[in-house]
């Protein structure tokens, strides 16, 4: 099967001539094969894309929001279809890939008040006669470079925002699952989204780099690997683009030695394997305080990890996690497991000989358990997005903070105890974005905003909730006073408000 692009409302075939393939992660078959777009097609989707603008942007913002909650209706009407298709390409299991709809579509529900967000300022009688309001305005075109572990939820991240603050938007989702982007496409047209405002442009490097030139595109937003992101701010602030992107994370928990080891056990298992450990915001790194502790933990957590169930979506509730996304993610977590082994750390639960009777081709991944973990190995050094868990000792509290603090990541981290005043302590000194206190995996709600530090984001506004409202939009601030002020003739001094 050949994919296409979206542009102006219509599936649309790539004339590159480079594609790419689309595997099924369960089977290892390429089961579509994706355009790869070229520069020149970027920049006509751009030229469509910002005639289309101008229209839409005038349009009231009620208008605008209206086609958003005809979207929550569609999106919820077609969720089967939606995270079967998500799955199919990704290979998370199916509730998973329900999940990664669902906290898409919660963002669109939040943009349907955003004639709320976009009012502006007004101060009446600023000075004699004078009126002083500030408008929040689209940006024009913007873009959206989204990775492969959430294909449905991050475009709508993106989407949501852009397209109700009245800008068009040039969607570049990953290569590996493009499916469903391209149908969350055909449902903003059903919802009544106008032609061009939202393009899907497929491809790799080459169409990236063409975002990233591209004069007209006003704002990038990014989701994907650090030296990506890190590649992708550099490039698009140099050329006067407004951008925020966020990278990868390696996500510490720690279990203090009064915590209920059982639910602890029972958070990492769900923090540490769901959807194959290929979630930003899963834990890598278990920090249990004490050897007490520790021992326990790892007592608890053997018999949990060795009982996890991997298998394709199709087995329905009978599996925990699925597939990695390609043969190349695999070799990378199995080539990484095997350096934690050289290096000295303690492989308690080996998955390398996992395979999976009548699925020898597809990208499946054992679960792995590590123990006597250090910070000098590279599988704590290293994001490794899979099915991993690594265990590292810390003899008091301040040792175990110090390793989430001292990494270079800071995207999500969280505390399991139940004494509140070191929970509080924790919360406050953290240098982390998003932070648990006896939650695992501590994604903020739509209202609230998204987005990691250190080399887990770059730029200074957040993902989703009222922050992104002002990335998408720009202000502009009136000063004006009516004739009867000006008759009074010209004034050559700064003007001062009396
Ligand atoms: P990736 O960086 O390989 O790809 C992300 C996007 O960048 C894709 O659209 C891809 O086509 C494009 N891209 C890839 N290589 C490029 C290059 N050399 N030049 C220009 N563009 C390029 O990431 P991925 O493997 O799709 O996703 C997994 C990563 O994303 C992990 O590191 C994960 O932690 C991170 N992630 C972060 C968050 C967050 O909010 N911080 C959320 C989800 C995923």
């Amino acid at each position: 099967m050949e994919l296409s692009h979206w542009i102006n409302g219509k599936h649309v075939k790539g004339t590159s001539g480079r594609f790419a393939d689309v595997f099924n992660p369960a089977t290892g078959e390429v089961q579509a094969k994706v355009p790869l777009a070229s520069k020149a097609e970027l920049d006509a989707a751009v030229a469509d894309a910002a005639k289309a603008q101008v229209g839409w942007a005038a349009q009231n913002p009620q208008k605008r929001a209206r086609v958003m909650m005809a979207l929550v209706q569609l999106i919820n009407r077609d969720m089967d279809k939606l995270a079967e298709a998500l799955s199919r390409e990704h290979g998370k299991t199916f509730v998973d890939a329900k999940g990664d709809v669902q906290r898409g579509l919660e963002v669109i529900e939040y943009c349907i008040g955003a004639p709320q967000m976009l009012k502006g300022e007004f101060t009446d009688s600023a000075g004699p006669g004078i009126d002083m309001y500030s408008m929040k305005q689209a940006l024009g075109v913007v873009a959206g470079i989204t990775p492969f572990n959430f294909p449905a939820m991050i475009p709508l991240w993106k989407m949501g925002p852009a397209l109700s603050c009245g800008n068009s938007m040039i969607l570049k989702p990953s290569e590996r699952d493009p499916s469903v982007p391209l149908m969350l496409a055909e449902l903003c047209k059903e919802a009544g989204l106008p032609d061009g405002v939202l393009q899907v442009v497929n491809g790799d490097k080459e169409v990236v780099d063409a975002i990233l030139d591209n004069e007209t595109i006003q704002a990038v937003g990014f989701v994907g690997s650090t030296p990506i992101a890190q590649y992708i701010y550099s490039r698009s602030t140099a050329n006067g683009k407004r951008c925020q992107c966020f990278g990868g994370a390696k996500n510490h928990m720690i279990i203090m030695p009064d915590a209920d080891l059982d639910q602890a056990a029972d958070a990492l298992l769900g923090a540490g394997y769901g959807a194959a450990g290929e979630r930003c915001m899963a834990i890598s790194v278990a920090v249990p305080v004490g050897d007490e502790t520790a021992d326990k933990l790892i007592a608890k957590l053997v018999p949990r990890v060795e009982a996890l169930k991997v298998g394709p979506y199709t087995a329905g509730d009978d599996v925990d996690y699925g597939p990695v996304v390609t043969a190349a993610a695999k070799e990378n977590i199995l080539r990484l497991v095997e350096t934690g082994v050289d290096q000295g750390a303690t492989l308690v639960v080996d998955g390398r000989n996992f395979n999976l009777q009548g699925y020898e081709d597809g990208f499946f991944v054992g679960p792995h358990l590590f123990d006597n973990v250090t910070t000098d190995m590279d599988i704590y050094q290293q994001e490794i997005f899979g099915p991993v868990l690594s265990t590292v000792r810390a003899k008091t509290y301040e040792e175990a903070i110090g390793y989430a603090m001292d990494n270079q990541y800071g995207n999500g981290t969280a505390i399991f105890t139940r004494d509140g005043d070191t929970a509080r302590d924790f919360a406050n000194r953290i240098n982390v974005g998003m932070v648990g206190v006896n939650v695992p995996i501590p994604v903020p709600l739509a209202y609230h905003t998204f987005g990691g530090w250190k080399k887990s984001g770059f730029g200074d506004l957040n993902q989703h909730g009222p922050d992104a409202f002002k990335f998408y939009t720009r202000t502009k601030t009136v000063t004006s006073r009516w004739p009867s002020g000006i008759k009074e003739g010209g004034e050559f001094s700064i003007p001062v408000m009396e």
